[in-house]
This record gives C-alpha cells, sequence and structure tokens, in this order.
C-alpha cells in the first residue's frame, strides 16, 4: 500500500522548507514537492541582507541551506508539479503530479509562492528569453555591456537595477508612479550610479524586435519615445501560483488565498503559508514564520 503521508507540501520555497524542517522535528513524516528548483524566488536574489541572523548571504546558498536543514531532519522530496489536491471522504488528501502520481496525506500545507507578472504587452511571450527577462541574478550577465532597461519600481526593480548598473553600459529604470516604492536607500544607490537613469511617471507601450527585443516604446506624460534596448527585465510583481487549487481555497481579488493567523484555510488540514497566502509582507523571514506556523497547526490537526 502507498505511503500516507503525515504532511505534504507543495513548494520548496522558504515556507514549504521551514514547514517542513518544524514538521519533521515534531516526528511527523513529510513529502515536499516542488515543480522548479528547490529554494523558491530567493534563489534569483544576488544578496540578502536582511534574513535575520545572516549578515549578507546569496540567494542560492540560503535555498540550499533551507533546503540541507529540510532534508537532514528527514524530509523528502520529489521533483514534480502538483496540479490537484483534493479530500477524501475518509479525511485523506489526495495530491496528484504532473508525472501521473498520486500522493496521500493527512494534512497539505500549500507553499507554492508567486510568479514573475507579465506586462501583457503585444509579443511579450515570444520575447521571453529573447531580450525579455525576469531575473537580473539568472539573465544579467547575458546583458555584459549592453543598454538594458528595468520596469517596476519597488525593491526587486531596484534591486535587479543595482545588479545590472554592475554588468550593462546603460541601465534605465522605468517606473509608472511619479515615486519608488521601494526602499529610499536602495534609490540613492542608484542615483549615484553614473549608468542608470530613472524615468518616473512613464510606461511602456510596446515592446520592438522580430524575434528579439531591440527597443521599448515608452510613453511620459504622453510623449512618446523609442528606446533602444537589448534587454528588459520586468519586475512589476508577483502572481500567486494558486490556481491548481482554487476549489480548496477562497482567493482575494489578486488570486492570494485567504487564511487566518495560524494559515489555516476553511478546509480543515489544508493550510497555505508564505506569498502564496493573502497577507501583507511578502519576504523570507515573514515566508519562513509562515511556514513553522502552518507546520505547527497542522502537527497540532494531527495530533488531536
Ligand atoms: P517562493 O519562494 O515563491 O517558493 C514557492 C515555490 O513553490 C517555488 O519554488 C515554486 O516553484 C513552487 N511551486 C509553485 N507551485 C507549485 C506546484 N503546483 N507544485 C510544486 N511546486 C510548486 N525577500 C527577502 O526577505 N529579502 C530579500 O532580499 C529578497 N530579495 C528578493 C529578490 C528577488 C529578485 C525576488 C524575486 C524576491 C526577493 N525576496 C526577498 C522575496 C522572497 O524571495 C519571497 O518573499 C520568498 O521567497 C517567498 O517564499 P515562499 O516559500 O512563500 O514562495
Amino acid at each position: 500500500m502507498a505511503e500516507i503521508y503525515d504532511l505534504l507540501i507543495v513548494g520548496g520555497g522558504p515556507a514549504g522548507l521551514t514547514a517542513a524542517t518544524y514538521a519533521c522535528r515534531a516526528a511527523k513524516s513529510v513529502l515536499i514537492l516542488e515543480k522548479g528548483a528547490f529554494g523558491g524566488q530567493i534563489t534569483w536574489s544576488p544578496k540578502v541582507e536582511n534574513f535575520p541572523g545572516l549578515l549578507s548571504v546569496s540567494g542560492t546558498e540560503l535555498g540550499d541551506m533551507l533546503l540541507a536543514q529540510a532534508m537532514e531532519q528527514g524530509a523528502e522530496v520529489e521533483l514534480e508539479e502538483a496540479v490537484s489536491v483534493e479530500k477524501r471522504e475518509d479525511g485523506l488528501f489526495s495530491t496528484c503530479t504532473d508525472s501521473g502520481t498520486t500522493y496521500l496525506s493527512r494534512t497539505v500545507i500549500l507553499a507554492t509562492g508567486a510568479r514573475p507578472r507579465r506586462t501583457n504587452l503585444p509579443h511579450e511571450e515570444e520575447l521571453i528569453g529573447n531580450g525579455i527577462c525576469f531575473c537580473a541574478v539568472c539573465d544579467g550577465a547575458f546583458y555584459r555591456g549592453c543598454k538594458v532597461a528595468v520596469y517596476g519600481g519597488g525593491n526587486s526593480a531596484l534591486q535587479d537595477a543595482l545588479f545590472l548598473a554592475d554588468l550593462c553600459s546603460e541601465v534605465t529604470v522605468i517606473h509608472r508612479r511619479d515615486s519608488f516604492r521601494g526602499e529610499a536607500k536602495l534609490v540613492e544607490a542608484l542615483r549615484a550610479r553614473s549608468n542608470v537613469r530613472l524615468l518616473t511617471g512613464t510606461i511602456i507601450t510596446a515592446l520592438e524586435g522580430d524575434g528579439e527585443l531591440n527597443g521599448i516604446r515608452v510613453s511620459t506624460a504622453g510623449k512618446e519615445a523609442l528606446l533602444p534596448v537589448d534587454g528588459l527585465f520586468i519586475a512589476i510583481g508577483h502572481q500567486p501560483d494558486n490556481e491548481a487549487f482554487r476549489a480548496m481555497l477562497r482567493l482575494d481579488d489578486s488570486g492570494y488565498a485567504a487564511s487566518g493567523e495560524n494559515c489555516l484555510t476553511e478546509t480543515a488540514g489544508l493550510f497555505v503559508a508564505g506569498d502564496c497566502r493573502a497577507k501583507t509582507v511578502r519576504q523570507v523571514t515573514t515566508a519562513a514564520a509562515d511556514g513553522a506556523v502552518a507546520a505547527l497547526a497542522a502537527c497540532h490537526y494531527l495530533d488531536t
């Protein structure tokens, strides 16, 4: 008979990996399913300097440490995408994956995080990987010495721009509002760079290039201009990855899953943790905190 796990975790980012560590330490059997790279979004960050106790660490290192810690405590891991989760009449959860495997568990934590938002401009999809990127750390090196633009005004956009400023000849940061949402310190750091230009109150209206991006059209107060660039790094936020589990969740207008303080959903035994749930702060610390809270709530559910 197939193993019945105490806890199945969908998503191997900071939330899912921390949840696994806590549940394993409470002597629960745990399986984590990850569809991409263990470590989650933070693996895209070159430097993390706000995780408590770690002065400076690369996102990949942090992800590797979180994974090693969870596995050291006994978590099992599989590189598979969960495509559905159902609660059966006998109270067990049945999770199906893209490989056709079905896993059974007594509880589930959805820690699916979020993925980068698109501009939805024409030709965007065909230009992804051919000039359009969502990750400066992953793809910045391909644009060494080139002109690039970064679209967005939050911390991710500003961090991407700083990273690219070390590699690229010119970096233009384009933001639709008049002031940046990201930390003032990052804005100051960008202003101090001679190869960075900050364009606020500006939107991108078109992506230029046949098969490969060679420019973008921008509009500032209704005035259009063509900006020749080799690369565009889009950093306009994230979309939660909850769609496959919609039937089991209550989603807000942006697709984030509603839950109580203890990360419990309206389905007993089903929890959400990290960036995929409705909350105000989405950081590694808050994802890890959610993971701990959800895992301990799942343990409580299993033990009572
Ligand atoms: P994620 O990290 O998004 O992990 C979710 C995981 O679930 C992903 O690996 C995904 O592949 C997987 N998944 C999704 N759906 C499925 C499925 N159906 N089946 C299987 N697996 C699935 N935070 C900080 O605190 N400090 C920083 O300096 C910082 N810098 C950042 C820089 C960048 C460029 C980015 C993008 C983010 C940064 N963040 C930073 C934010 C931080 O990375 C996130 O808040 C954190 O990773 C959220 O963790 P999570 O586990 O909730 O989700």
